[in-house]
């Protein structure tokens, strides 16, 4: 591919943004997810495409077709659309369309903790560690 036989000759870090998740998993060594401007999960390309953390990156991840879709029905979609940036709600602005939130997620923005060495993602959800921890 051309950018990774440039980055190869000039001896260049790459940053490649893109709603492609196919490009995305050939093109990178790390993953990060945003959502409503905000990082929500970070981590090897492996992990973020074998072992997703966050509700909205499982979500993604969820809606690409693969050779084992069934064609006949639908492909899966997140419920709902992101928030525009001047009405963001006061929490983590995934809550409205989460299917994993409980009441504390419309409190604050939750901060990004290491939930695997080298793995980061903002949701207390999954990282019951981190619930009275305040946000960053
Ligand atoms: S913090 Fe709550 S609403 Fe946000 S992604 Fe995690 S479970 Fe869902």
């Amino acid at each position: 591919m051309l950018l990774a036989g440039l980055r190869a000759k000039f001896r260049l870090a790459m940053l490649f943004i893109s709603h492609d998740l196919a490009v995305v998993s050939q093109v990178a060594d790390r993953v990060a997810v945003m959502y409503a401007g905000s990082l929500v999960e970070l981590a090897s390309r492996q992990t973020i495409f074998k072992a997703p953390a966050h509700p909205y990156t499982r979500g993604l991840l969820k809606a690409v077709p693969t050779l084992q879709t069934d064609r006949a029905r639908p492909l899966q979609t997140i419920e709902g659309s992101v928030p525009p940036v001047t009405a963001l709600p006061p929490g983590c602005p995934f809550e409205p369309r989460c299917g994993d939130r409980v009441s504390e997620c419309a409190r604050e923005l939750p901060p990004l903790v290491e939930v695997a060495p080298g793995h980061w993602a903002r949701c207390p959800v999954i990282n019951p560690s981190t619930r009275s921890r305040p946000s960053v």
